[in-house]
């Protein structure tokens, strides 16, 4: 299959400048010709676009979950094979929003593995999937019924050993108390720092990155210290934390929808009161720290924590929007934390258009570096070459 594409402005998911009149050549699933202005094309366009933008990163997604007001009754309530199904659906659904590659972190089965293969092998429509398998979390922690469960350095290395064996390609540690869990405490710590330090260890060995959720302050300090790949949510970062982070070169990952969006719905009434009071408290604060972390030069990638309540897969765009709004990020600078800077932190070669890369991008009515809303409605979206949707 062969895709010629004409650009007025592309993005090429980079800090770079945007370039205009450019033309993609798309072959065999991958970008194999860039070209602008008079240089030689040897091909018909087919597509043209007010501007062409990569696939949009999500780092971090539940794929089981569909944004439901209380998480907890999902897991417990719904058996795996529905949870398989939703999987399935919402795959699907942010794929055809624009979102090419996801990284699942932390789901009850293996679902989110089994549907990455069956997606790579074609049988179902979806993004290019990388799962963390279970989510590790202390004994009674956080996000337990996603969790296998852990406690001491030895076994904190079996249970890597076990995402592994799953099929996992990266590895997810609690680091935190979170909001969804009832009882948990989003300040306090929960796997220790030797307990993530063994982690980090087993995964490098094993080429998988780690990301750890961590919330309160000190916990950010202990999975930073224990060298994972990235820092999920950080909202309680203080100074000590952005110097670690700048020190070691970690990502954060601030997942902003996730407390935006249960505080925009707090007059439903749906959502159990321990996930209103813990957001609340944590909206108040993680716009200032977060925002404070991007200004000292802290490495930002996009992903929005997908399937927590009023979040759903196909509104990735929002996290993007919230990127520039409350970070004070430029549209372009939103764009690549959630394109670029997002593939790098999964070590994918998605994020980036340039000649050899893999043809995920979308197609655009308005310039997206003008306004990052742009991005709700792509009037196309192409995964690996391959037309997915198509605006009529
Ligand atoms: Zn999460």
């Amino acid at each position: 299959m062969r895709l010629a594409i004409r650009a007025q402005t592309l993005y090429d998911g980079t800090a770079a400048a945007p370039r205009t009149d450019v033309r993609l050549l798309v072959e065999g699933g991958r970008i194999v010709c860039v070209a602008g202005g008079e240089e030689r094309f040897d091909a018909e366009c087919t597509y043209e676009a007010a501007c062409v933008t990569p696939g949009l990163i999500n780092s971090h997604a539940h794929l089981e979950a569909n944004g439901e007001p209380d998480i907890m009754s999902v897991y417990l309530l719904r058996t795996p094979l529905e949870r398989t199904l939703d999987s399935v659906k919402n795959a699907r659904l942010a794929v055809e929003a624009g979102v090419t590659t996801l990284r699942d972190l932390g789901a009850a089965e293996s679902n989110a593995i089994a549907l990455r293969d069956a997606i790579a092998r074609g049988d179902h429509v979806g993004p290019t999937i990388v799962p963390a398998g279970r989510a590790i979390c202390m004994t009674g922690g956080h996000g337990f019924f996603i969790g296998r469960e852990t406690d001491g350095p030895w076994d904190a290395r079996k249970a890597v050993r076990e995402q592994r064996k799953a099929g996992a390609g990266c590895i997810k540690l609690i680091a935190t108390g979170g909001v969804l869990t009832k009882g948990a405490v989003p300040g306090q710590d929960q796997l220790s720092e030797e307990e993530m330090r063994a982690a980090v260890v087993e995964a490098q060995t094993h080429g998988l990155r780690v990301a750890a959720h961590a919330i309160g302050t000190n916990g950010i300090k202990n999975a930073l210290r224990a060298g994972v790949t990235s820092i999920e949510h950080g909202h309680l970062l203080d100074d000590e934390a952005i110097a670690l982070f700048k020190e070691r070169g970690t990502y954060l990952v601030p997942t902003l929808a996730a407390v935006w969006r249960i505080y925009e719905n707090i007059a439903t009434g749906a959502q159990p009161d321990y996930v209103v009071r813990k957001a609340t408290e944590i909206y108040q604060q993680a716009g200032e720290n977060l925002r404070k972390a991007w200004r000292a030069g802290v490495t930002v990638a996009g992903g929005s924590d997908a399937g927590t309540p009023y979040n759903r897969h196909e509104d990735y765009a929002y996290e993007v929007e919230l990127m520039s709004t409350v970070l004070g990020m430029t549209p372009h600078q939103a764009l690549t934390a959630a394109t670029a800077t997002a593939g790098e932190l999964l070590g994918v070669e998605a994020g980036v258009l340039a000649e050899g890369r893999p043809a995920d991008l979308l197609l655009l009515d308005r310039d997206a570096g003008a306004d990052v809303r742009a991005l709700r409605e792509p009037r196309v979206v192409i995964k690996a070459g391959a037309v997915v949707r198509e605006r009529p």
